[in-house]
């Protein structure tokens, strides 16, 4: 309806925002940096997200994330005031064990990860390595053949904060054999910030196995259109799906991809100045439409459109 237009909802006619509404039956929404930041819900966002709930709307949140499993995501968002079930979730760490289950790996995963992955891989009956530090030998350079176990199958890069030299020692050489998949769960190049500290996100982990094992990793999570081929199998009619997100290279290129509306929120990574100096270049991909947080706020266009249909 506002195909890439930028267009501001704050400054939509009551009309337009009630088309807008009518527009998606489906809502995607991405997590941090959109409805919480670590561990602080953003002030309005559950009541949206539970509003588009009551209009009937199909809820899922999908998030990059590879640290909990989908039932701990669950609690944490009903715990920031959220309705949301488990099978709601989708998180990276879930789509590395739906993908492996879905092609029959029997193997064993090298894993760079956390919890998370380790958890929802096991739920599957897939076997891995472990997670935390690599306790190897303090002199890395003696690591032998050994040292490898001969019924790993794939190596799956996450979120690790654990990751060591060693590690990608051993990932590289796992993947030395074609036969080795190589599976990631995302390419975030950092954590939403809420202070002036950087947070390395995923990406930085999986362009370092990348590089030295001279391949390129399948990526599940976003921009990646796994999601949309697995939410297919529910029915999902991409054209009337809405996907909200904080982050452009991630969230909306992703909805661009798979023929969603996008909407994008000034909360998290892309911030007004970013959002600006793409819209004068028209570097792509450029949101649908865009508010500056996800809130029926006094000025917010969700609250002044929305409460007389409530
Ligand atoms: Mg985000």
């Amino acid at each position: 309806m506002f195909k890439s237009a930028v267009f501001n909802l704050e400054e939509a006619s009551k009309e337009q925002f009630q088309e807008f509404l009518n527009s998606f039956d489906t809502v995607l929404s991405d997590c941090d940096g959109v409805l919480w930041i670590n561990n602080n819900a953003i002030p309005g966002s559950a009541d949206v997200m539970n509003y588009f709930r009551k209009l009937g709307k199909r809820v899922f949140y999908v998030t990059n994330n590879s640290t909990k499993i989908r039932a701990d995501f669950a609690v944490k968002a009903q715990e920031l005031g959220f309705i949301a079930e488990p099978e709601e979730i989708l998180s990276t760490a879930y789509l590395v064990a739906h993908y492996l289950k879905g092609i029959g790996f029997k193997k064993k995963v090298y894993l760079i990860g956390s919890n998370g992955i380790g958890d929802e891989l096991k739920a599957v009956g897939i076997r891995h390595t472990g997670v935390g530090p690599d306790n190897v030998k303090p002199d890395f350079k003696s690591m032998t053949q050994a040292d490898l176990d001969p019924e790993v199958g794939a190596v799956v890069v996450g979120f690790d904060e654990h990751v060591s030299y060693p590690k990608f020692m051993k990932a590289a050489s796992y993947l030395a054999n074609d036969e080795c998949l190589f599976v990631a769960t995302n390419t975030d190049e950092r954590f939403p910030k809420s202070t002036s500290i950087i947070v390395p996100g995923t990406g930085t982990l999986v362009r370092a196995v990348e590089t030295c094992s001279e391949r390129k990793a399948l990526v599940l999570g976003k921009p990646n259109d796994y999601v949309r081929k697995f939410l297919e199998s529910f029915g999902l009619d991409p054209a009337r799906t809405l996907m909200i997100g904080d982050r452009c290279n991630t969230d909306i290129e992703f909805g661009v991809r798979c023929g969603f509306q996008t909407l994008l929120v000034l909360t998290g990574v892309t911030s007004t100045k970013d959002l600006e100096k793409m819209r004068t270049e028209r570097k792509q991909p450029l949101p649908d439409v865009v508010l500056p947080k996800l809130e029926f706020g006094e000025k917010g266009c969700l609250q002044r459109r929305a409460r007389p249909q409530g």
